[in-house]
C-alpha cells in the first residue's frame, strides 16, 4: 500500500483501477517488465529508431523543403537516431533494470537533454530541444495506438496523468471516470474548476502520481482529503468503501435544504448563485437551490470545439442559459483566453508567462473581430432575459474604457443593421488584479457591479501560480494581503452603491464563508454542487459572530494564524461538513 499527499480540489471518494494517460509531453511512468519480455522490448526500441529514422529521411527529401537550415536540423536528429551508443544506453536500460521500452528512451533522452540545457553556451543548450523532439517521435512510434484512450473508455476508471487540461476533463463521461489524480496543478487551476463542476473526486499537485503506478492496482482518490491510496490492504479499503457510502448520505441530506432560503440565523439574506462552463449546467445550479448564474465562462465555447464558433453558435448557447434561467440574473463573461486556455489557432503560441501575457481582455482587445463577434451574440440574447455583461481581468480605467467603447462600437453596428439588441444591458467587471482592486473607488465610478475573482486575485497578490504545485502551499485567501483587499474592495464599491459577487473558489470553501459574511459580501457564486453545502453554513451562522470573527482576523498578521483560526471557527459551527 503506497500513500500519496497531494491537493483536495473536488470532493468525493472514488475506487477502482487507474486508467494511466501516458503524454508526450511529460514523463513517462517507469513501469518494470518481466526477464522474459527483455527481448521483445529491445525489437521494439530497435524498430522505433528504425522507423524514426525512415521518416526523417522521407521528410528530408521531399523536394518542399528546401531551406538549408531545417535539412541541418533533420540531419542532426538523423545522426541521433543512426547513434549506435545511444541505442546501447536504451537497451541496456532495458535488458538491466528490466524497465519498459517507452521509459528506458524517455529517461535516456531526458537525461541528456538535461545534460545540454545545463550548458553555459546558449547555441548548445538551446539543443535540448532538438533532444525532446527525438524523443517524442520516437515514443510516438513505440506508443502508436497503444496508447491509453479516455473517449472509449467503457469500464469504471480513475484516471491518473501527469497534468489534464481543462477542456479534456470537461469531455470525462461522470458515468465511466470516477474520479482523477495528476502530478501536476493547483486547488484554482481551470481542469481543478471544471472537476468540481462536475462532482468528480480529484487531487492534483501530487508531483509523482504517474510515476510508480501499476495498472493492475487497485486507487483510491480521496476528494475530501487530497490523498492518492494506491494498492490499499484490506481494513483501508473496507474503511473507504464505508466512507464513500457516508459521503453519499451527506450529499442526499444536503440536497434536502435545496429550496430553503440561504439565510443566516440572524435573518440576513444571501444570495447564491452558480459558476458554469457549458449552457447544460444552467439546469444543474437551479437544482443546487441556485438564484442565478453569477459567472458564466464562455470561453469554453472556443475551449471545446475543433472550429472557432460564429456568432450564432455563440448566440444559441447564451439563449439556452437564459431560457433555462427565465427572468433570473446571468452574468456573461466575455472570454478569458490565454493563459491556460486557448483557441484553436492558438494553441501552439506559448508565451514565455502566459498568466502575465496576452490573456482575457487584452487578448480580446487585441482580437476585435473575435471579440465583437461574442459581444454581439450577447446584446442579442440580453434581450430575453435577465443578462449582464462582466470583463475579466481589468486592470485599469483605460482598459474598462476601451472594452466599453467596443460595447457601444457594437450597439451602434447592430442599429444600423436593425438588429434587436439590449441597449441598456449592466456592464461590470472582475476585480483580479491588486492594480484593479487598489483603484476599486475609480473603477466603480464607470461600472454597474464588480465580481471579485479570488483565483487570480490570490494569484496576482501573492506572485503564486495558481496552477503549479510546486508553490501551491503559497497559495492562499488567507494570506492578510488578500484580505485586507478584500476589506477595501468591498469599502470602496458599498461607497459607490455597486453590487459585488465573489465568483472565485474561495465562495466555496465553508472555512471562508464567514470571514466574507463579517467583511461585509453578500452574494456569492460558486461550483454547482457546492451551493448546498455553503448554504448550509451560511444557515449555521449568525452575522453578530462572523463580523466578530472578521474584526480579530483583520488585526492578524500571519497567513498560518488567520488559516487556523478560520477552521478551528468553522469545525465549531458545522462539525459535520469538516
Ligand atoms: C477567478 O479568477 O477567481 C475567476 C473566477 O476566474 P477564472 O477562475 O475563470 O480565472
Ligand atoms: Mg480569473
Amino acid at each position: 500500500m503506497e500513500i500519496k499527499k497531494g491537493i483536495a480540489v473536488s470532493p468525493g471518494i472514488a475506487i477502482a483501477k487507474p486508467l494511466i494517460i501516458d503524454s508526450e509531453d511529460y514523463r513517462i511512468p517507469r513501469r518494470s517488465i518481466l526477464a522474459s519480455a527483455k527481448v521483445a522490448e529491445v525489437k521494439k526500441v530497435r524498430d522505433a529508431f528504425r522507423k524514426a529514422a525512415e521518416e526523417l529521411e522521407r521528410i528530408d527529401s521531399d523536394d518542399k523543403i528546401a531551406e538549408n537550415e531545417i535539412k541541418d536540423i533533420f540531419a542532426v536528429h538523423l545522426r541521433f537516431l543512426k547513434d549506435k551508443s545511444l541505442l546501447k544506453k536504451v537497451t541496456d536500460l532495458i535488458c538491466d533494470e528490466l524497465l519498459t521500452a517507452e521509459y528506458a528512451v524517455s529517461t535516456t533522452l531526458r537525461d541528456i537533454a538535461n545534460h545540454f540545457a545545463s550548458m553555459p553556451d546558449r547555441y548548445i543548450s538551446e539543443r535540448a530541444t532538438d533532444i525532446y523532439d527525438i524523443e517524442k517521435r520516437l515514443l510516438r512510434h513505440l506508443l502508436g495506438r497503444k496508447r491509453e484512450d479516455v473517449e472509449h473508455i467503457n469500464h469504471e476508471v480513475v484516471v491518473v496523468a501527469h497534468e489534464l487540461g481543462p477542456t479534456q476533463t470537461a469531455g470525462f463521461d461522470k458515468k465511466f471516470i470516477k474520479g482523477f489524480a495528476t502530478d501536476a496543478g493547483g486547488r484554482t487551476s481551470h481542469t481543478a474548476i471544471v472537476a468540481r463542476s462536475l462532482g468528480i473526486p480529484a487531487v492534483v499537485g501530487l508531483k509523482d502520481v504517474t510515476e510508480n503506478i501499476d495498472s493492475t492496482a487497485t486507487v483510491i482518490i480521496d476528494g475530501n482529503r487530497g490523498m492518492v491510496v494506491i494498492s490499499p490492504d484490506e481494513p483501508t479499503l473496507k474503511q473507504y468503501q464505508q466512507l464513500a457510502v457516508e459521503f453519499e448520505r451527506l450529499e442526499r441530506e444536503l440536497d434536502t435544504i435545496r429550496d430553503l432560503d440561504a439565510v443566516t440565523r440572524d435573518g440576513v439574506a444571501v444570495e447564491l448563485l452558480g459558476n458554469i462552463e457549458f449552457p447544460h449546467e444552467a439546469e444543474i445550479v437551479l437544482d443546487k437551490g441556485g438564484h442565478g448564474i453569477g459567472l458564466y465562462r464562455t470561453e469554453f465555447l472556443y475551449l471545446y470545439s475543433e472550429t472557432e464558433p460564429n456568432e450564432d453558435d455563440h448566440y444559441k448557447a447564451y439563449c439556452e442559459v437564459i431560457r433555462t434561467l427565465g427572468d433570473k440574473p446571468v452574468v456573461i463573461r466575455t472570454m478569458d483566453l490565454g493563459a491556460d486556455k486557448f483557441t484553436q489557432s492558438r494553441r501552439f503560441t506559448r508565451e514565455p508567462n502566459p498568466f502575465l501575457g496576452l490573456r482575457s481582455i487584452r487578448f480580446c482587445l487585441q482580437n476585435l473581430v473575435m471579440f465583437k463577434t461574442q459581444l454581439r451574440a450577447i446584446l442579442r440574447a440580453a434581450v430575453h432575459g435577465n443578462v449582464r455583461v462582466m470583463f475579466p481581468l481589468i486592470t485599469s480605467l483605460h482598459e474598462l474604457r476601451q472594452a466599453k467603447m467596443i460595447v457601444r462600437d457594437v450597439m451602434e453596428d447592430l442599429e444600423e443593421d436593425s438588429i434587436e439588441y439590449r441597449a441598456d444591458v449592466p456592464v461590470g467587471i472582475m476585480i483580479e488584479t491588486p492594480s484593479a482592486a487598489l483603484t476599486a473607488s475609480i473603477l466603480a465610478g464607470e461600472c454597474d457591479f464588480f465580481s471579485i475573482g479570488t483565483n487570480d486575485l490570490i494569484q496576482y497578490t501573492l506572485a503564486v501560480d495558481r496552477g503549479n504545485e510546486r508553490v501551491s502551499t503559497l497559495y492562499s485567501g488567507a494570506d492578510p494581503a488578500v484580505i485586507s483587499l478584500l476589506r477595501s474592495v468591498i469599502h470602496d464599491a458599498n461607497k459607490a452603491r455597486i453590487g459585488t459577487t465573489i465568483c472565485g473558489e474561495m465562495a466555496s470553501e465553508p472555512e471562508f464563508i464567514m470571514l466574507l459574511l463579517g467583511l461585509g459580501y453578500r452574494t456569492f457564486s460558486l461550483a454547482p454542487p457546492m451551493i448546498p453545502e455553503i448554504k448550509k453554513v451560511i444557515r449555521s451562522v449568525a452575522i453578530e459572530s462572523c463580523n466578530n470573527l472578521a474584526r480579530k482576523v483583520l488585526l492578524m498578521n500571519s497567513e498560518r494564524e488567520v488559516i487556523n483560526y478560520l477552521r478551528n471557527a468553522a469545525i465549531k459551527v458545522l462539525p459535520e461538513v469538516f
